[in-house]
């Protein structure tokens, strides 16, 4: 069918009708014009009267109505009801035939024939060949996010603090006038760290791993035994992997450590209460030395989890940097300097797992196996760089000074303000107008508060990418909310009607985002203009530029994060100062009643969902220009005062708010708002442990 001309057709021909006045004149006098217009009112009439019978086959709930203007509306409410539906069955077939396509067929080796297989690059997890009669598991993709794992917070009982309060880092003196914590490195100089005398300093190489010692600490007797070690080594080598996607703030998963003649791992998970009390002294001495490559994240992680604050670092990818070597990666130091190939697969694998599979437990001992010895040959050439320059810069220092500088980094929570969602990935380029931006700011405190009670990321109930698509088509009905969305997202799933709330509630209070629409329209344009003007200058200074820890430096030019990134990294500076309006409120007014599911959950009652967006538009505009400059350490500030609001304002949150549980896969447990935000009877971040 042509839909086209049709179309076309019909639009053209509608201009021969005439209008109201002469519809009549004609009408009354015309006897040619009154007949068929007769008939088709005769025909219009019957079929609205058969539409009518049949509409307890649509289930709508509301009669056909004998009122002719009624009659009319209920056509137009049934004619929209339709068309969702058939753009959500479209969307069906659409997503199904997509599934079809990761499949291909795949000719087997083994003469079993013809065999569907998921196609590279589609879909996680393991790839399962299916034949007649043979099951096959090819190379494994490796997935950063399991399903089926238990949440490590119920398994092993982790609380931690999520309130919207800055983190306190309890185990840090604070200055006098109370304003700062004291880092214990700021007793100390870096120079002192520096090696006195690396002439004939022979590179020690390790053992090959089958030869070496190995221990996986699960227990605090194998802590125990571990820091008994480490308190008679001079150096080892740290690293840790991490889970962001499934908690709010990030969960440290495993720590492994390397002396000169042993490899450790240990269960972060399941020990973490004890980690601090045992590792705390030796991460701290400054007669120590620590080896990490690219340890910025891994400081911040070790203060946050295990209350570990570490003096005395030499980072090896900064030494890279300090060295200009090709890449900074711990790759290319394995590859050069080791000779080892590292499979780098499952850097981004979930760590959470247990028990571990034996590769992920050979990938994390690699990360720390070989550290020793590339700080050794890092050493002697940088002591070698600094015997043959002139200059005064000596960069073995400059190495020290550096790690120095990152180990001084604290941690701090991301915390929601007014203008959280000014930093959400993508929404710069996305041209939101106020009504949009509304919806942006709505469902980004939505999600953040989730995420908080939750101890999820906010990535895991709202994907940046949806939260956006929903503030672009400012879906108004739940079928239209459906068809952005996917199944995938429990807490969406479970929360349409409230998404659909905040979309309403937005676009009926948009007039505080008008300016701010304005001005990220000409912050922009005046960023892209800049991002231009510095790449042609880069492009006529380097030919070939350097790259960043396996970063392309081209990616340097992106203001935002790139999508991959996006999806799986948590940014941990996100927020600006917040301003004296408090921009969401749950109301509790009496007709917002609670009331139980047949699952004994309570839910609240979308109803009473109610946003008080800010009422001044002073707040989110100049926060614009700060959001965007990156100025990180202006943005997590709170006031005393503010903080108390904050507190009082989750609390109100958590006596009104109870969740539905999501889908079984992801989490078999109850969800409540309730102990993961009770700072009263917990331990900031569990780190007191059992000392
Ligand atoms: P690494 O320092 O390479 O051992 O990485 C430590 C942790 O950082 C990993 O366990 C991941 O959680 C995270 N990570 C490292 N690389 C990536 C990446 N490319 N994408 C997402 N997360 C990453
Ligand atoms: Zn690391
Ligand atoms: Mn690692």
């Amino acid at each position: 069918m042509n839909v086209d001309r049709y179309l076309k057709e019909l639009s053209g021909s509608s201009q021969r009708i005439p209008t109201e006045q002469s519809f009549h004149h004609f009408y009354l006098n015309f006897d040619e014009f009154k007949r068929p217009i007769d008939e088709i009112a005769r025909r219009s009439q019957s079929m609205l009267e058969s539409i009518g019978v049949t509409t307890h086959a649509w289930n709508t709930g509301v009669d056909f109505p004998s009122d002719i203007d009624d009659a009319y509306e209920w056509v137009v409410d049934m004619n929209d009801e339709l068309l969702e539906w058939f753009d959500e069955s479209v969307s069906e077939v659409r997503k199904a035939r997509e599934e079809d396509e990761e499949f291909e067929e795949v000719e087997l080796e083994n003469g079993f024939g013809l065999v569907r297989v998921k196609k590279e690059g589609g879909g996680v997890g393991k790839k399962k060949v299916e034949a007649a009669g043979t099951t096959e598991t090819t190379k494994p993709k490796v997935s950063f996010h399991l399903a089926t794992v238990r949440k490590p917070q119920d398994v092993y009982d982790i609380v931690v603090n999520n309130t919207n309060v800055p983190f306190e880092h309890i185990w840090l003196e604070k200055s006098e006038d109370d304003q700062r914590f004291i880092h214990p490195l700021e007793k100390h100089s870096y120079l002192e760290f520096v090696d006195k005398n690396l002439e004939g300093l022979v590179p020690m190489k390790p053992p090959a791993m089958e030869c070496t010692p190995f221990k996986l600490v699960e227990d605090v007797k194998g802590l125990k035994e571990l820091a008994a070690k480490l308190r008679a080594a001079d150096e080892f080598a740290v690293d840790l992997e991490h889970n962001q996607y499934r908690s709010f703030q990030g969960l440290t998963c495993l720590m492994q450590i390397s002396t000169r003649t042993e490899d450790f791992i240990v269960d972060t998970l399941k020990l973490r209460v004890h980690v601090g009390p045992y590792l705390r002294e030796v991460f701290k001495d400054p007669t120590k030395k620590k080896v990490l490559h690219g340890a910025d994240r891994d400081i911040v992680w070790l203060q946050r989890d295990f209350g570990i604050y570490v003096c005395n670092m030499f980072d090896t990818g900064q030494a890279s940097r300090v060295l200009k070597l090709e890449r900074f990666s711990l790759q290319y130091l394995l590859l050069h300097l080791c000779g080892v190939t590292a499979n780098k697969e499952y850097q981004n694998a979930d760590w959470r797992q247990r028990p571990l599979p034996d590769v992920m437990i050979r990938y994390g001992r690699e990360d720390t196996h070989y550290l020793l010895y590339i700080y050794d040959q890092l050493r002697i050439k940088l002591f070698a760089l600094s015997k043959e320059s002139e200059s005064s810069e000596n960069p073995l220092v400059e190495v020290y000074k550096r790690s120095y500088d990152v180990c001084m980094q604290l941690y701090e929570k991301e915390l929601l303000t007014e203008d959280s969602y000014l930093h959400i990935y993508g929404l710069l380029g996305a041209g939101f107008n106020a009504q949009q931006l509304a919806v942006v700011s709505g469902l980004n405190e939505w999600r953040d508060i989730l995420a908080r009670s939750e101890d999820e990321s906010t990535g895991f109930i709202l994907p940046n990418k949806v939260l956006l698509e929903i503030a672009k088509q400012m879906p108004v009905t739940i079928s239209g909310l459906r068809r952005l969305t996917s199944s995938k997202l429990p807490y969406v799933d479970h929360n349409l009607d409230v998404i659909v709330n905040i979309v309403r509630h937005a676009i009926q209070n948009a007039a505080p985002f008008e300016e701010a629409a304005l001005r990220l329209k000409e912050t922009y344009a005046a960023k892209m203009k800049e991002a231009r003007l510095k790449a042609a200058q880069e492009a006529s200074v380097v030919d070939a530029a350097p790259v960043e820890d396996g970063v392309e430096a081209s990616h340097l030019l992106d203001f935002e994060h790139t999508p991959e990134e996006e999806s799986t990294v948590i940014d941990n500076s996100t927020c600006v100062n917040i301003s004296e309006t408090l921009p969401f409120s749950y109301d509790l007014k009496e007709d917002c009643s609670q009331h139980e599911d047949m699952n004994g959950q309570v839910k609240i009652k979308s109803s009473c969902l109610t946003l008080e967006l800010p009422q001044v538009v002073g707040g989110p505009i100049d926060a614009i220009a700060d959001a965007l400059s990156g100025d990180s350490a202006s943005r997590n500030r709170l006031n005393p005062n503010e903080k108390v609001k904050e507190e009082i304002k989750l609390d109100r949150i958590r006596m009104s708010v109870k969740l539905e549980p999501v889908s079984a896969a992801v989490s078999a447990d109850t969800v409540m708002i309730d102990s993961s935000i009770d700072s009263g009877c917990m331990t900031q971040n569990n780190l007191l442990g059992s000392e």
